[in-house]
């Protein structure tokens, strides 16, 4: 590996214990693949094919079977505050309001007094549009809401790297589209700590829109097929060269299925 990569992935497989049955189920097997500073990936496919897995991997909550995963140079072992996650389901605490949910990882870190705390809840919620929401509970915000808030929570420890998983895929779609245009604001202007993205998604279009690189998974055991390295920047990109690209990937992913 050199350097100048922020996480690197090699040669991880996963089994999990068959709970019913007696016996070792493969779920993914032999997954290589490196994030760079300044990277947005996307890793696409099939349902059941192992990408909320690996992702979990990479955050730390569960660990390889075999090979390793490294971030800045060290093995991943435990979850860390350099690493956080924004879930498809928003993941909220339903019992704390919006501005203790976002302040959630920052009371358990310890690292920040209560006046820090605030400030650092107060300055989110203005970035990511929770203004006057404050002291609302997670049931009386929209869908839209409730996944601003799980990205405010996520951003509260200034993770160097943001993992995504589904992170739009439960709202609808000019919201999710919304969203996912907001986060690629915060993310150009750089004014976070925020290294890197990873992010897993159904949408094929979405990760046209918003990825140098796109991983397309397949198979069972889940393994990275194909890899699509987008060169014009985020920015410059046209409607028409988005269509293009997703046809073609789209087109890849049909004879994927039929063999
Ligand atoms: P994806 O996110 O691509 O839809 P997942 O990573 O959620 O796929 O799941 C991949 C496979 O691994 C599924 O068959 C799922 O049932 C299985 N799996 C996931 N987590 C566990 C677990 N903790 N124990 C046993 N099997 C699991
Ligand atoms: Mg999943």
């Amino acid at each position: 590996m050199t350097n100048s990569e922020l996480l690197n992935v090699k040669h991880v497989s996963k089994k999990f214990e068959h709970a019913e049955k007696s016996g070792i189920r493969p779920v993914l097997t032999d997954i290589n693949l490196a994030v760079k500073p300044g990277q947005f990936i996307s890793i696409i496919g099939p349902s059941g094919v192992g990408k909320s897995t690996l992702l979990r991997m990479m955050a730390g909550i569960s660990r390889p079977s075999t090979g390793t995963i490294d971030f800045a140079g060290r093995q991943i072992v435990k979850p860390s505050q350099r690493i956080s996650m924004v879930f498809q389901n928003f993941a909220l605490f339903p019992w704390l309001t919006v501005q203790k949910n976002i302040a959630f990882g920052l009371e358990n870190s310890r690292k920040h007094n209560q006046g820090q705390i605030q400030q650092k809840v107060r300055d989110l919620i203005n970035l990511i549009g929770l203004k006057g929401l404050e002291a609302a509970y997670p049931y009386e915000l929209s869908g839209g809401m409730k996944q601003r808030v799980g990205f405010a929570r996520a951003l509260a420890v200034d993770p160097e790297l943001l993992l995504l998983d589904e992170p739009f895929s439960a709202l609808d779609v000019l919201t999710g589209e919304q969203l996912s245009s907001d986060l690629m604001t915060l993310w150009r202007q750089g004014d976070l700590n925020m290294k890197a993205l990873v992010m897993i998604t159904h949408n094929i279009s979405e990760a046209v829109r918003l990825s140098n690189v796109i991983y397309v998974m397949n198979g069972s055991p889940g393994t990275l097929v194909r890899v699509y390295r987008l060169k014009t920047p985020v920015e410059q990109r046209t409607a028409s060269q988005i269509m293009r690209k997703t046809l073609e990937i789209t087109q890849y992913f049909k004879q994927m299925n039929r063999r």
